[in-house]
């Protein structure tokens, strides 16, 4: 399997080997974007679900001490990770309150993180989820974590889970081949 062999040379901060979650990443921005196309079977998925921009990698989920930054769901999230990735490298209006951008928490971490604290935006790390069983309750559970408020997120409670499903349940890899499947 080519790309298996492949994966190795992506900067992760992990391994994928023996994975029990539902997640894709972490991966470095920089890195990833760096190899689009040897790495095409690891685009986003053209589905709903969740994604997150994180100051550190994680283990198999997203936790309290990645430094989470930005949280959101999306209907595409292949289409909305790119929308988000090109407004937070700089590609966005010029002040942070203007209306001219394409992705809100894009155009805000640029702002309100990246260039205030003089963070590259290429050093952040990146992850998403198609496989979590409630994108409300996931939404909900990464959004605890958050270590800086944007004021871009609006989550809502969820209607079907009270308590919200615990992250790790809610986002099991249940094929077991979420990772090697090849679009
Ligand atoms: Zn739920």
């Amino acid at each position: 399997m080519r790309s298996h062999r492949h994966r190795h040379t992506m900067k992760r901060t992990d391994g994928l080997h023996g994975r029990s979650t539902a997640w894709a990443g972490p991966y470095q921005i920089g890195s990833y974007l760096e190899n689009a196309v040897r790495f095409a079977h690891l685009r986003p998925p053209e589905a709903p679900g969740v994604y997150v921009i994180s100051e550190r990698g994680w283990g198999d989920l997203p936790d309290r001490s990645c430094g989470l930054l930005y949280v959101s769901r999306a209907a595409y999230v292949r289409l909305r990770i790119g929308q988000l990735l090109c407004d937070m490298c700089g590609f966005t209006s010029d002040g942070p309150k203007d209306e001219a951008y394409q992705h809100r928490g894009g155009h805000q971490l640029w702002h309100s993180y990246c260039t205030a604290r003089q963070v590259e935006p290429l050093s952040l790390y990146i992850g998403w989820s198609c496989g979590c069983a409630c994108l409300d309750c996931a939404e909900l559970k990464l959004a605890e974590m958050l270590t800086i408020r944007l004021n871009v997120l609006t989550v809502r409670s969820c209607a079907s889970h009270r308590p919200p499903l615990d992250l790790a349940e809610n986002c099991q890899n249940k094929t077991g081949t979420f990772f090697l499947r090849r679009q």
